[in-house]
């Protein structure tokens, strides 16, 4: 009963209107007798006779079972109450509400009366002698005027109880959407999904008095209850409903919402005895599904229904908003991460092992995982080996090769698909012993459509499996990583040929050609900052003998032998160089000539004390060198005169004796 909407002051303005007209009492019940509006002024026979304890309590009788009779055949009912007056029975009913007018009391005819006050007068304590009086006290009206009257009434209380009542239904259901909206709408984001089911029951346990709520959200193809409340909540808080259950395939099929309160079926689906009706709405958006909104014993009128529907909708639309909002969080924190990680690489171009290590380093910890491996295939591209790990003891994995086609990695490197395995237990590979939980993920680093290495990727830190969006994340990495080893690939490419191109690929020392532009250069800033610098020349003594003698091999690993002591003799700044076959040279940044003979002489010496006499068939045994030194700008102001007068210092040394050092002298 929607007694709340009732218009109940309306009602009372009509309900005395109706007395001043037919100059009844009249008063208004509710359909189980309760009292809504009183009289006006009462029949003062009836009056008199409720008086009287046992006259009210007859006279309550009476009305309570005229009211029952009448809401029942819903139909003008006229019975004879205490003192035999007659009283109107006028139901009236709109929606779920029932109310019935009563109107009373009259007699049909001056008769009537007469004869109940001789019979039956004294026992209601009316004396004989007051016939007269009281007789001017009563109503009396025949019975078609009755019958005009009631049905005119009726017609007129019908009217009244609609238009009030659908005004007021009208304006609950206005505040009613409009608290909906309003709270809806000012959501502060970021709302979960359970603060907003919780609105929702809170709505329709407040606003619409339903008896129980239950939000049923979709797990799978399950529904469960993930809020529910109200009278019986304990009996639907526990049941789940598969998602083929005719109930919810209808209401999501459909779109829709869907009841049943028949008890076999309600029992059939989970649900025990004591809920009797089960009203079922869909909340979606669009091709999301979220769950159902379950409303158990409760009864709906239509336009709640629609209400409720409405909600669900506005609802959905909160819901998929969030989860929009969800999904763009997480991207941008992903383009974030791989932002920050893709940053990471050029740091370490120039150093491959460093730049192995960062690859695994961040893509592990970009799909939060414990353990990762970079693999890249070797000279030949028969095998892959292990380049960089994470979680895994490096030594171990050292000397690992895997076969181009065999096992996971083999067989992603060889196709260039990656590989997400949720649990390898399900698949055909082999579970290796010190992997923890079952699923990886392995992708094709590529270069076009080559394919250059290969990323694996395993245990979650959370121990979750790995899902479509780690793939997808570490595929938007991969790109930057592949292009990073190719372009460190080129990196120390580069590097080794401008090695090649600046040194003598016997001895490791600098070439002739780089010790040239050298020369030029040390000249330029001499004289710029008028700064002197030295250069040395070495030749081996008798070397062609120790050729003849030795064997031309034997005479590479002296020439190597050399380079190396002379290099380690001499300090960061020098540059020393072959100048060609057993020759080298020494340039000598900010060295005057003294130094410089210390510098020539200590070279000398350690070659000689630091090569091993092992020479059997040498004449002289050791190996010997003589050195000549001069010196910028005194002894030369351009590379041809100083390294001609060097020269020739050294030729006074070879002809002094050699294995000794010459400075140049002009007087010489
Ligand atoms: P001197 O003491 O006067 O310098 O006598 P020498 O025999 O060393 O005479 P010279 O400097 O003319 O000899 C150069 C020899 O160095 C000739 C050649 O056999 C040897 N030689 C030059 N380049 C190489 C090389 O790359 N490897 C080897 N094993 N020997 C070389
Ligand atoms: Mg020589
Ligand atoms: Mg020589």
């Amino acid at each position: 009963m929607n007694l709340e909407l009732v218009d109940i002051q309306g009602l009372s303005v009509v309900q005395d209107s109706f007395s001043e007209l037919t100059g009844f009492s009249f008063s208004t019940y509710d359909d189980r007798g309760h009292l809504l509006i009183p009289p006006k002024y009462e029949d003062k026979l009836l009056a008199f006779i409720k008086s009287y304890t046992a006259g009210r309590e007859e006279y309550g009788d009476f009305v309570r079972k005229g009211i029952e009779m009448a809401a029942m055949r819903k139909e003008i009912s006229l019975f004879k109450g205490p003192a035999d007056q007659h009283h109107l029975f006028i139901p009236s009913q709109v929606d779920g509400c029932a109310l019935v007018l009563v109107g009373g009391a009259f007699y049909l005819s001056n008769r009537d009366f007469e004869e109940f006050y001789m019979k039956k007068g004294q026992s209601y304590g009316l004396t004989p002698s007051q016939l007269q009086s009281w007789s001017q006290k009563i109503t009396v009206r025949d019975y078609e005027t009755i019958q005009s009257i009631s049905t005119h009434i009726k017609l007129l209380l019908n009217t009244v109880l609609r238009c009030g009542y659908e005004r007021n239904l009208n304006r609950k259901r206005y505040q009613w959407a409009k608290t909906i909206i309003d709270v809806l709408s000012n959501i502060q984001q970021p709302i979960t999904t359970g603060e907003v089911y919780s609105l929702m029951v809170d709505a329709l346990l407040f606003l619409l008095n339903v008896d129980t709520v239950s939000v049923m959200v979709k797990d799978g193809a399950l529904f469960k209850p993930m809020i529910s409340a109200g009278r019986s909540k304990g009996d639907v808080e526990s049941v789940f409903l598969k998602e083929e259950a005719w109930m919810i395939s209808r209401s999501i099929k459909g779109r829709s919402p869907v009841s049943c309160n028949d008890n076999m079926e309600i029992l059939r689906l989970g649900f025990p005895d004591n809920i009797a009706s089960i009203h079922l709405f869909p909340i979606f958006c669009k091709e999301n599904v979220f769950g159902v909104l379950g409303i158990f014993n409760s009864l709906i009128a239509r336009e709640e229904s629609e209400c409720i529907s409405e909600l669900c909708n506005l609802v959905g639309f909160v819901l998929r908003n969030t989860s929009l909002q969800t999904v763009y969080d997480a991207h941008t924190k992903d383009i974030a991460a791989l932002n920050l990680a893709a940053t990471s690489l050029p740091a370490v171009l120039h150093t491959p092992d460093a730049l192995y290590e960062t690859i695994v380093d961040t893509t592990t910890r970009l799909l939060k995982a414990e353990r990762g491996s970079l693999m890249l295939p070797d000279e030949d591209r028969g095998e892959l080996s292990i380049k960089a790990v994470k979680g895994i003891n490096k030594w171990l994995t050292r000397d690992i090769k895997i076969k181009i086609g065999e096992g996971v990695a083999g067989k992603v490197f060889k196709e260039g698909i990656p590989l997400l395995v949720e649990n390898i237990g399900g698949t055909a590979y082999k579970a290796r012993p010190h992997y923890k939980g079952g699923s990886f993920v392995c992708i094709p680093l590529k270069v076009g459509e080559e394919t250059i290495g290969v990323l694996n990727i395993s245990d979650k830190t959370t121990g979750e499996v790995f899902s479509e969006q780690d793939l997808a994340l570490l595929s938007y990495f991969a790109p930057y990583a592949s292009i990073a080893l190719r372009a460190s690939n080129y990196y120390s490419l580069a590097e080794q040929m401008k090695e090649l191109s600046i040194t003598d690929s016997l001895t490791g020392v600098f070439n002739r050609r780089y010790f040239h532009d050298r020369f030029i250069e040390e000249i330029q800033r001499s004289v710029r900052h008028d700064l002197p610098f030295s250069l040395a020349m070495l030749d081996i003594d008798d070397f062609k003998l120790f050729n003849d003698t030795e064997g031309h091999l034997a005479g590479d690993d002296v020439l190597k032998g050399i380079a190396h002591i002379a290099r380690e003799s001499l300090r960061v700044n020098d540059v020393l160089a072959r100048f060609g076959g057993e020759e080298f040279t020494v340039i000598m940044p900010q060295t005057a000539k003294d130094e410089a003979y210390l510098v020539a002489e200590r070279i000398r010496r350690n070659i000689q004390e630091l090569l091993p006499c092992i020479w059997k068939t040498f004449p002289r045994r050791c190996i010997t060198v003589s050195a000549g030194v001069a010196t910028f700008p005194d002894d030369g102001k351009d590379t041809n005169e100083l390294t001609r007068n060097a020269d020739r210092a050294l030729y006074m040394a070879k002809v002094e004796g050699k294995n000794r050092t010459i400075v140049w002298k002009k007087s010489d």
